[in-house]
Order: C-alpha cells, then structure tokens, then sequence
C-alpha cells in the first residue's frame, strides 16, 4: 500500500530502506506529533558485532526518540527495533544485539538530526536556554554536547603542532582557574584542564603526545609571566622558546597603573571610577571617558606619569628588532627613576623576563589569537551567567574555540 503523506514524511525525515513512515499521529492538544516506524518484512538485519548477515531476529524492543520540531510540535519517533542472534559470533543468550538503527546513536533519547539541532544553538545559547526552547532537560542535553565533543577531541591529530599558547581563565569570580592550550597557527584550542599550576602543564604534555603530538617539534610557548608555567614549560618543551606575549605583558604594567591610581584617589577624589580611561586603548574609549582623559591629563598626577609610561611601553612592539633591546634599557631607566613604586615593581617584573619579552621579535606570536579567544571565553561565561561545573565549562569551551570536526548529519 502506498500512501503519498507517508512516504514524504519518510522522505523529510531522511528515513532510509528498509526503515518507512507506518503511521502519523498528531495530536492538536498536546501540540504534539507521534511517528511510527517500520521495516520490510524479510529484511535481513547486519549483526551490530561482526557485520555479517547470518543473523535471525530474536525479538523485538520498543524506543522512542525526540525529533526536532515540526511547525512547533514536539515530534517524537517509536518504533520496535529488532534484537538479532549472530550464528557467527553470539554463543549464548547474552549474544542477542540490538541492531543499529540509523537515525540515532546507541543509548540516546534522541535523533542525531535533533542533536545536531542542539549543538547548533550551544554554539550561540546558553544550555539552560537550550533546555527551556526545547522542552528538556538540561542534563540530557550536556550529555549530548559532552557525547559530540568527547568523540571528536578523541579523533584529533596534533602531529602538525609546533605554537602553542598557554593561558589561564577564570571560571567564576577569583576562585576557580581553567588552563587553556591554544594552537598559535590553526587558532584553536587544544586542551583545555581545571587549575593554573606547574602540574597542568604536566597534564598537557600527557594529552599532546596521546594525539600524536611531538613535544621535541614544539619550537614556541607562548604564556604568561607566572613562574609555574614558565617552569613547567622549560621542563615539557625542552625545545622550546618562551615568548611572553604583549596581552599578558602589558597586563603588568596596567595593573600597576591602577594601583598608582587607586592610592593617589584618596587625595585626589577625581581619580574615582576612572579606572577605564587609564586601563583601555585611546580609540576605545567613549566620548565622555576621552573627555575624563583629556582633564584629568592636563594635571600634574601621578597616575598621568604612570600611564605616560604604559602607553609608551605600548611602542616596544613597533620598534625594529635591532632597537627592542636598547628601547626597554631607556624605559627600564625612565620607570625605575620614576619614584612610583608600582611602576618600579613592574618594570623590575619586566627586567627579569626580558629575554621572553624581547624573543616575541623572533617568534612574532600573534598578539590577537589570545585576547580574542579570552573575550569568547568571557561571553559564553557571561551568556551563561557563569558556571558552576568545571567540566560544562570546558565542555564549552572545546564545542566553541576547538575547530573540532563533530560527527554529525547536516
Ligand atoms: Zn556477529
């Protein structure tokens, strides 16, 4: 029998032979659609074991999945999918296997289109809004994240790596840190682990060579000025050069520069909630913050000699190599004499690593890759009001900035 709605049903739904539409359900009410499945008689299922056809059906289990919408209705499948007894490869009565069906992954609720669906908006929505707009339940839905980007990280190849950035990440507000490993020259994410100790560094080295990475090949570490990186990394990468990178350089000197502010405002009140103007680029600011700049310039302040000296270690980075080393001697004497001891403690900060400041001129890490990826990070956290769960964090973290090729129907 041949019933022109069924088979387009089975056609949009992408069901394939020997798998079609049987009948439709659709309830006003509920706003709800039901699909029943079936298959051809005398369809010889593939044993899900070996893939040989010698097989007989067993018997018969009842499942339902959660397809995606159709015009608002929440669309659901069931059919009764056939266990099969392997003559090649079942022994006993625990030999019987459920055979695959191709509309889902073993063990899910779902269909792969719906979870596909839901990986797409994971991309811009926090789960919880996932969860709501689907009607489900957040947990199942980081389950299906988590399925998608566990077995895609398990297929990554990390043989090509010879750049990689280390940074650090907050969680939530000052407690919980996450390490992020960035490839400097395919921009992603490679690992991402709790905590910001020598250790984790330890835990990467363990995961790159797990993904065929070659710790020999690695020539750049790119990272902050912390001591447990920069140890941990000399002992991992032998090999390789440490560049501190301008964000995390110029880090220092801005924090100093807030502290010279934050003391100088007890006498000088017009100091107050200017930490931005000091703190952004000139062409960032907004028109009345360049207003607060343009007054607050004109006096004679200590934080206006401190930000002088920021902005003018900005121009480090401009300077041809051969003038690198020469220019930060003039302005280590210039901050060192400044009688500003912020500004003196970084610049001695900056003394000590000057070898991995100066060896950006050779390595040219791009300044960018991780300021950017930091204000992703920061968005999604924003979006989701924070995270509770370390491991939901990083799940996110991996889905959004780790390029990874997820398994899925498009
Ligand atoms: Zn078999």
């Amino acid at each position: 029998m041949h019933d022109p709605v069924l088979s387009l049903f089975t056609e949009s739904l992408g069901i394939e032979e020997p798998w079609y539409v049987s009948s439709v359900e659709f309830s006003r009410e509920q706003k709800r659609l039901d699909i029943q499945l079936e298959y051809r008689k005398n369809v010889q299922f593939p044993c899900p074991q070996c893939g040989g056809t010698n097989t007989d059906i067993y018997d018969r289990q009842d499942h339902s999945w959660r397809h995606v919408n159709y015009f608002e209705h929440q669309t659901h499948l069931h059919t009764k999918v056939p266990r099969v007894w392997c003559h090649d490869c079942s022994r006993d009565s625990n030999g019987v296997r459920l055979v695959d069906v191709p509309w889902t992954r073993k063990m899910s609720h779902f269909t792969k289109l719906f979870e596909a669906y839901v990986l797409q908006l994971a991309k811009d929505m926090p789960v919880l809004a996932i969860a709501r707009l689907v009607g489900e339940r957040d947990k199942r839905i980081w389950r299906i994240i988590r399925h998608y980007v566990d077995q895609a990280r398990a297929k990554e190849d990390f043989s090509n790596v010879s750049r990689v950035s280390i940074d650090e990440t907050a969680i939530a507000r000052g407690h919980k840190y996450v390490t992020v490993v960035a490839d400097i020259d395919e921009r992603k994410v490679l690992f991402v682990t709790p905590g910001k100790d020598a250790a984790v560094v330890d835990t990467f080295v363990e995961d790159f060579v797990s993904h065929k990475g070659n710790p020999e090949q690695v020539t750049t570490v790119s990272c902050d000025m912390s001591p447990a990186f920069i140890a941990g990394t000399q002992k991992a990468f032998p090999s390789a050069a440490i560049t501190f990178d301008k964000f995390h350089v110029v880090k220092v000197l801005s924090e100093a520069v807030d502290t010279v502010r934050r003391e100088e405002q007890r006498k000088h009140p017009e100091l107050k909630r200017s930490r931005y103007v000091w703190l952004k680029n000139p062409s960032n600011l907004t028109t009345a913050q360049a207003e607060t700049l343009g007054t607050l310039s004109k006096q004679n302040l200590k934080t206006v000699r401190a930000y002088h000296m920021l902005m003018n270690f900005k121009e480090l980075w401009q300077q041809p190599k051969a003038f690198a080393k020469p220019f930060l001697d003039k302005w280590y004497f210039w901050a060192t004499h400044s009688r500003l001891k912020p500004m003196i403690q970084a610049a001695k900060t900056i003394r000590r690593h000057q070898q991995g400041i100066l060896s950006w001129f050779d390595t040219n890490v791009t300044n960018g890759l991780i300021e950017s990826m930091n204000s992703l990070i920061q968005a999604a956290k924003r979006r989701a009001k924070g995270y509770r769960n370390v491991d939901n964090f990083i799940t996110i973290i991996y889905l959004l900035l780790g390029k990874l090729k997820l398994h899925l129907p498009t």
